[in-house]
C-alpha cells in the first residue's frame, strides 16, 4: 500500500459512484451527438476555453485594476488557479476532474470590468430592471450571449456544468430558471463537483489576495501576523529557514496556506461523504446539507482572514480610490447608453431594435446595455469612457 492509498486518496481516473459522469448527465438543452474522443465535460471545458468571454478574462481584474501592474492576478489567472486547486481535490475524492475544470474555468465569465466595484455599480444601475448578479451573468454568457455555433445561442453546456456555474441565486431569479433554479427553491444541493469548485474559488482568492496584497505593499507581514492562518505557517517557515529572502519566504508561506486549506477540505469532505454514503449524484443532490466543506477550525480561521482582507485590503484608500473611479466609469457608461442607444456599437443597436417591441421595453433595453457593459474588459471600459466623455479624445 503506498502513502496515497493509505490516506484514502482515490487512484487517478477512478470515479466514485457519487461523482458526475456522462452516463448520469442530465444532458444539454439542445440535443447533440456525443463527441468522438472526448467526454461530454471535456467538450464543455473546450467550448469555454474557445469562448470570447474566456479570453476577455485576461483583462478583467479582481482587486487590482489591470493596468496597475503585470504581476497581479487577473480573472484569467484566477480561474486557472481555481481549476488547479479544484482538480487536485477532485482527484483525491474520486470526483469528475473534467467537469470541475469546466466549472472552474467558466465560473467568472459573467464578471464586469473592475471586479466587485463594477458589479455593484451595474447592480445599482439595474435596480429597477431586475438587478445584476455576476453569477447569473456567467450563466447568461454560456446559455445565451456567446454567438459561435450555427445551431444554438450560447455554448449549449451540460446541465452539470451549468449547475456548477450557478453558485447562488435569489429566490426571485430561481423561479425563472426552470430546472436549474429548482434547487434554490427546494433547498437541494448541487453535485459534489459544483460544491467543490465553489470552495476552490474561495481558497484561490483568499490566498492570492494575501500574495498580491503583500506585493503591492498595501498590507504588511506585521499586519498579517495577527491572522492565525498566516501566522502559523509564517512561524514554521521562519523556524525552518531563518535566512530565507523575504520574497521567497512569503511564497513559501502562501503555498503552505493553500496546502493546509486543500488538505483540510479534502479530509473533512471525505469524512462527510463516508458518513452520508451517497450512492449517486441524485443522493448528493437530495442530502440535507453540502458534503464538501472545511472543518470548524478551518472555517473560523478563514473567516478571520476574510475579515482582515476586507478591512485592510479591500477598504485600503488606494483600492477605494480605484473602486470609486470604477463605479463612476460603469455608472456613466450605463446612463449614457440608456439615454441614447445610438451611442452603442451596431450589434447592440440591433439587439435593442429586436427588443423594442417588448412590453417590458425599458427593462429589456437595460438588459442589453448591461450585457454590453458587463462584457467589457477594464481597459475597454476606460477607452469607451474616454471616447464618450473626454472632449480631447476624438476617436
Ligand atoms: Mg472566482
Amino acid at each position: 500500500m503506498n502513502a496515497a492509498s493509505e490516506r484514502g486518496v482515490v487512484p487517478a481516473g477512478v470515479l466514485m459512484p457519487y461523482a458526475a459522469s456522462t452516463e448520469v448527465s442530465r444532458g444539454r438543452r439542445h440535443a447533440e451527438s456525443s463527441p468522438l474522443y472526448r467526454s461530454e465535460y471535456q467538450r464543455d471545458r473546450d467550448r469555454i476555453v474557445h469562448s470570447g468571454a474566456f479570453r476577455r478574462l485576461e483583462y478583467k481584474t479582481q482587486v487590482f485594476v489591470n493596468h496597475e501592474g503585470d504581476m497581479f492576478r487577473t480573472r484569467l489567472t484566477h480561474s486557472v488557479e481555481v481549476a488547479q486547486i479544484a482538480r487536485s481535490a477532485a482527484r483525491a475524492l474520486g470526483l469528475n476532474e473534467d467537469l470541475i475544470e469546466a466549472i472552474a474555468l467558466a465560473h467568472d465569465l459573467g464578471h464586469t470590468p473592475f471586479g466587485h466595484a463594477g458589479q455593484d455599480a451595474l447592480n445599482r444601475c439595474m435596480k429597477d430592471y431586475g438587478g445584476f448578479e455576476h453569477n447569473l451573468q456567467s450563466l447568461r454568457v454560456v446559455d445565451e450571449l456567446e454567438e459561435r455555433y450555427a445551431e444554438f445561442d450560447g455554448l449549449n453546456l451540460t446541465y452539470e456544468t451549468r449547475e456548477g456555474i450557478l453558485k447562488h441565486c435569489s429566490m426571485a431569479h430561481a423561479g425563472a430558471l426552470g430546472e436549474l433554479g429548482e434547487r434554490f427553491l427546494h433547498k437541494r444541493q448541487p453535485g459534489l463537483e459544483a460544491q467543490l469548485a465553489n470552495l476552490a474559488d474561495e481558497i484561490a482568492y483568499n490566498n492570492h489576495d494575501v500574495d498580491d496584497g503583500l506585493r503591492s505593499g498595501l498590507i504588511t507581514v506585521e499586519q498579517l501576523n495577527e491572522v492565525a492562518l498566516f501566522a502559523e505557517q509564517y512561524r514554521e517557515v521562519m523556524a525552518a529557514y531563518p535566512a530565507l529572502a523575504q520574497r521567497r519566504l512569503l511564497h513559501e508561506v502562501v503555498r503552505r496556506m493553500i496546502n493546509a486549506q486543500v488538505t483540510d477540505l479534502v479530509e473533512t469532505s471525505r469524512a462527510a461523504i463516508a458518513t452520508a454514503a451517497p450512492r449517486s449524484i441524485e443522493e448528493v443532490r437530495s442530502a440535507p446539507a453540502p458534503l464538501i466543506g472545511f472543518s470548524g477550525g478551518m472555517r473560523t480561521r478563514l473567516l478571520d482572514l476574510k475579515r482582515f482582507l476586507r478591512e485592510e485590503l479591500y477598504q485600503h484608500y488606494r483600492v477605494r480610490r480605484m473602486t470609486a473611479k470604477a463605479d463612476r466609469v460603469v455608472g456613466n457608461l450605463f446612463d449614457a447608453f440608456m439615454k441614447d442607444a445610438h451611442l452603442l456599437p451596431p450589434d447592440y443597436q440591433r439587439k435593442i431594435a429586436q427588443v423594442s417591441g417588448d412590453v417590458q421595453n425599458i427593462a429589456a433595453r437595460a438588459r442589453v446595455v448591461a450585457d454590453y457593459v458587463a462584457g467589457m474588459t477594464d481597459r475597454y471600459a476606460i477607452g469607451e469612457y474616454e471616447r464618450l466623455f473626454d472632449p480631447a479624445r476624438l476617436t
